[in-house]
C-alpha cells in the first residue's frame, strides 16, 4: 500500500501511543504509529519496562518509558493465563506514573501541538486521566471485532455455569445463546476466573464508549456483520484499517530475537509441504499434551517446523519433555526453534497449514499469505477466533477437544491432504485478495487511514 502524507512538516503534530505491553498489543500499536508517522505525524511512545520495545528499531519516534514494578507479573505470567486478574492490576500499577508521564509530555510541548493519545484499549484507566486534562483519547482494539462483541454479550460470571463446565455436562456441546456461534465448551476456555475477566471486559468496554474513537486491526470485508453491530454499539467513529503488518512488519517490534535460519531450511522443502506450529507468545500448554503435539507430529510422517518458546510447558525450561529419541527419529524432516520470523514463515511457498492458537495476529498473518489452519485456541478472544476460522470463513478445522494425537493427526490431515483442505485453501485465497484490494487506493483500509487522519486532524 503506498501513503503519501498529508501534511506538511511545519504542520506536523504529536501523537502519544501507549501499548499493552505484550507481544500481541505490541506489534499492532507500532504498525500503527508508523502508519500515522507516514501521515506526517511526529509519534511518542509511552512504555512499561516490562517488554519494552526496542529503541533503535525506531529512531524516527521518541520513547518515554515509564517505572513499574513488574517482577510480580512476570512470575504470574509464569503459571498463571488469568488475563482479567493481570490485566486489571495492570491498570492499578500504570495510573500514577502514566499520569507523571503525560504531564510532562504536555508540559513539554506547545499547546496544541499534541492530536491526541492512542492507547490499547485494556489501558482502560487512560480515559480518567485524559479526560482530567482535556486530550483527546483514541483506542486502538487488537482483536477481531466479532471477539467484542462476544465480550459483550457473554455473561462472565461462575454462577451460569459456563465456565466449570466438564465433557460429562449436557449442555458441553450445545451453542449459547448469548452468543449463538459459540459453543458452551468454547467459552469456558476464555477464562478461568470469569468475574476477574468480567470485571476487566465492563471496564474496557465502557471506557471504548467514552473515548473519541475506534482503531481497529481488521478490514472491512472480513467482518462485515460485525462492523455493522460495533457501529451501533459503540456511539464514537470507527476505523477499520488493517491489517497493520501489511503496512509495517512485524519483525521490528519482535520482544524475542527470531531464528532466521528456519528460512534456508524451508527452501529444501517442497511446496506447501511442511506444517508450521506456534502458538504465540502467551498460551501455555501441560507436558502431556505437549508430548501428544510431538507424538503426532512424529505420526503425520510431514515436515514440521514447531516453535517451542521457552516457558511454554509450566515448570520446564525447554525441550525436556519431548519424547525419547524424537530429535533423532525425525531428523531433517522437522525442526524446532525458540521463535520464528512468522511473517515470512507464512510467506515461503513450503509452508502449508499453519496450527495456531489463533491470537488475532497469527489469524491475520496467515489470512494475508493464504494458509489454511489447524487451531487450538487456549484462552481468551482465541476460541471465538477459531470459530470463525472454522464455521464462519471455514479456513480450518478447529481442534475443539483438545489435544490428543489421534485428533491432531486428523485435522492435520484434512488440512494438508484432503479435498476439504483443497477448498480452504481457496476460500482463504480470496480473502487475501479481498485484503490486497481493500488495501489499493479507494479500498476499504486505505479508505479508513485517510478518514483517521482526517479525524485526528480535527481535534
Ligand atoms: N510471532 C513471531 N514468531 C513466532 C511466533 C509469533 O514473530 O515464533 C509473532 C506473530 O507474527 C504475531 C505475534 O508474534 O505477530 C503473536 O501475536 P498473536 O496475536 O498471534 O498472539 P499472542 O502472542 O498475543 O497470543
Amino acid at each position: 500500500a503506498i501513503l503519501c502524507s498529508t501534511q506538511s512538516t511545519a504542520t506536523r503534530r504529536r501523537i502519544i501511543l501507549f501499548p499493552l505491553p505484550f507481544q500481541g498489543h505490541i506489534n499492532p500499536m507500532l504498525q500503527l504509529a508508523n502508519i500515522l508517522h507516514t501521515q506526517g505525524f511526529e509519534i511518542t511512545i509511552i512504555h512499561t519496562q516490562f517488554n519494552s520495545p526496542n529503541h533503535s528499531n525506531y529512531p524516527h519516534f521518541t520513547f518515554k518509558p515509564i517505572s513499574d514494578s513488574f517482577f510480580d507479573i512476570e512470575s504470574q505470567l509464569k503459571t498463571k493465563t488469568d488475563a482479567g486478574y493481570i490485566l486489571q492490576y495492570l491498570n492499578g500499577i500504570c495510573e500514577d506514573p502514566f499520569r507523571d508521564c503525560l504531564a510532562g509530555l504536555l508540559a513539554e510541548y506547545d499547546e496544541g501541538s499534541i492530536s491526541c493519545l492512542i492507547t490499547d484499549a485494556g489501558l482502560y484507566f487512560t480515559q480518567a486521566v485524559v479526560d482530567s486534562v482535556k486530550l483527546p483519547r483514541m483506542v486502538l482494539r487488537t482483536s477481531s471485532l466479532a471477539c467484542v462483541l462476544s465480550y459483550g454479550a457473554l455473561p462472565f460470571s461462575s454462577e451460569n455455569g459456563y465456565f466449570n463446565l466438564t465433557k460429562e455436562d449436557s449442555n458441553y456441546e450445545a451453542s449459547v445463546p448469548e452468543f449463538p456461534l459459540m459453543k458452551a465448551k468454547d467459552v469456558a476456555k476464555m477464562t478461568t476466573n470469569p468475574e476477574a475477566m468480567g470485571s476487566f471486559v465492563t471496564k474496557m468496554l465502557n471506557q471504548m464508549k467514552a473515548s473519541s474513537g475506534l482503531i481497529w486491526n481488521t478490514f472491512k470485508e472480513l467482518e462485515e456483520d460485525a462492523l455493522e453491530t460495533i457501529c451501533q454499539d459503540f456511539p464514537v467513529p470507527s476505523f477499520t484499517l488493517g491489517p497493520f503488518h501489511k503496512y509495517f512488519p512485524a519483525s521490528s517490534s519482535s520482544l524475542i530475537e527470531q531464528d532466521q535460519n528456519v528460512l534456508a531450511w524451508l527452501d529444501t522443502k517442497a511446496p506447501k509441504s511442511v506444517i508450521y506450529i506456534s502458538f504465540g507468545s502467551v498460551a501455555l500448554i501441560t507436558e502431556s499434551e505437549f508430548q501428544e503435539v510431538a507424538h503426532a507430529l512424529m505420526n503425520t510422517g510431514l515436515p514440521f517446523l514447531w516453535v517451542v518458546r521457552p516457558g511454554i510447558v509450566p515448570g520446564s525450561e525447554w525441550l525436556e519433555p519431548l519424547p525419547e529419541e524424537f530429535l533423532e527419529r525425525v531428523g531433517d524432516k522437522g525442526r524446532i526453534v525458540k521463535w520464528a520470523p512468522q511473517q515470512d514463515v507464512l510467506a515461503h511457498p513450503a509452508t502449508g497449514c499453519f496450527w495456531t492458537h489463533c491470537g488475532w495476529n497469527s489469524t491475520l498473518e496467515s489470512i494475508c499469505e493464504g494458509v489454511p489452519m489447524v487451531c487450538s485456541p487456549c484462552f481468551v478472544d482465541q476460541p471465538v477466533n477459531a470459530r470463525y476460522v472454522s464455521d464462519v470463513w471455514k479456513i480450518g478445522v478447529f481442534l475443539e477437544d483438545g489435544l490428543d494425537r489421534v485428533g491432531i493427526e486428523m485435522a492435520i490431515k484434512r488440512v494438508m491432504m484432503d479435498k476439504e483442505g483443497e477448498e480452504m485453501r481457496e476460500r482463504i485465497n480470496s480473502l487475501k485478495e479481498k485484503v490486497n484490494v481493500s488495501l489499493e487506493e479507494g479500498g476499504s483500509s486505505h479508505q479508513s487511514v485517510k478518514a483517521l487522519v482526517n479525524y485526528i486532524s480535527s481535534f
